[in-house]
């Protein structure tokens, strides 16, 4: 049976940084509303979500992007953001751990991302194609900032406030030649930010990204599975306080960006709404 999706402004896409703490349990002012709730969706049933409070200010979470053997990428994605958008959804988090492209970055840099490089050739990414998409600041400048203010007061390492996300589809890692490709043109690559970036513009959320550097990519240093390890379970709590001190920061703000403007009614009716 599907459970009835409360209404809400605010959501967090846990990935691989925070998944290790069973975010956001344990976190000081987090409250769990509800555990383990499940929406039916045209797109199938959705991953568990988890309806939270953190100073009284609700947020829908799920895990690891919601990728669960036996489910494609693109419906986890799709089902995630269908839930979102029946909510009332208009401020999206994420974070994942990312490989270096850029040869100055190190693991346990942060990262905030400001563009992105779709290499993925994942399909069916959309919800109904009503919108034209401008895909100028994808990432959102006002949550952007809201997000490097809040990982300054939690982190004591580099934090870089802008970069460019390649986005491959994995789950492998790149090759030595894939990584000397993207030098200049990308500055990370992850497996997580598309389609994210489409659909929360298809709903017309802001979305913003914390990117947590794990792993040099490959041909640039010879990084170590331990360090990754390590980085798994020593920082997940950082970055999950990172993340809730977002919430907290902007959830009562007016949004004075773009995004909701940068989605137009689609000029291709007749293919995508024939009605
Ligand atoms: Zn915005």
């Amino acid at each position: 049976m599907s459970d009835k999706i409360p209404n809400v402004d605010f959501a967090i896409i846990g990935g691989s940084g925070t998944l290790s703490s069973d975010f956001p349990k344990n976190f000081a002012d987090v409250e769990i509303l509800a555990d383990n709730i499940f929406f039916d969706t045209p797109y199938g049933r959705s991953p568990a979500f988890r309806l939270c409070s953190v100073d009284g200010k609700n947020f829908l979470t799920c895990k690891m992007h919601g990728w669960r053997s036996g489910v494609t990428r693109a419906d986890s994605s799709r089902q995630i953001f269908w839930t979102f958008r029946e909510a009332g959804v208009k401020r999206i988090l994420s974070e994942g751990g990312v490989g270096t492209v850029n040869r100055l970055l190190n693991p346990r840099d942060l990262l905030v991302p400001d563009d992105y490089l779709d290499l993925s050739t994942r399909k069916d990414v959309q919800l109904d194609g009503r919108y034209l998409l401008i895909m100028r600041d994808a990432l959102c400048p006002e949550l952007r900032g809201n997000l490097l203010m809040s990982a300054k007061k939690f982190f004591t390492g580099r934090i870089f406030e802008r970069g460019i996300y390649a986005v491959t589809d994995g789950r492998h890692f790149e090759s030595p030649a894939e990584i000397s490709m993207l030098k200049g043109h990308a500055d990370i690559v992850g497996q997580s930010l598309v389609p994210e970036v489409y659909l929360a513009r298809e709903i017309g959320a802001c979305y913003a990204n914390l990117s947590f550097a794990v792993n040099y990519g490959e041909g640039i240093q010879v990084w170590s599975h331990d360090t990754m390890k390590e980085i798994f379970f020593d920082d997940a709590h950082m970055l999950g306080n990172i993340l809730l001190d977002t919430v907290k920061n902007t959830f009562a703000a007016e949004r004075t960006c773009d995004c909701l403007n940068l989605r137009k009614e689609t000029l291709l009716k007749e293919i995508y709404n024939p009605n």
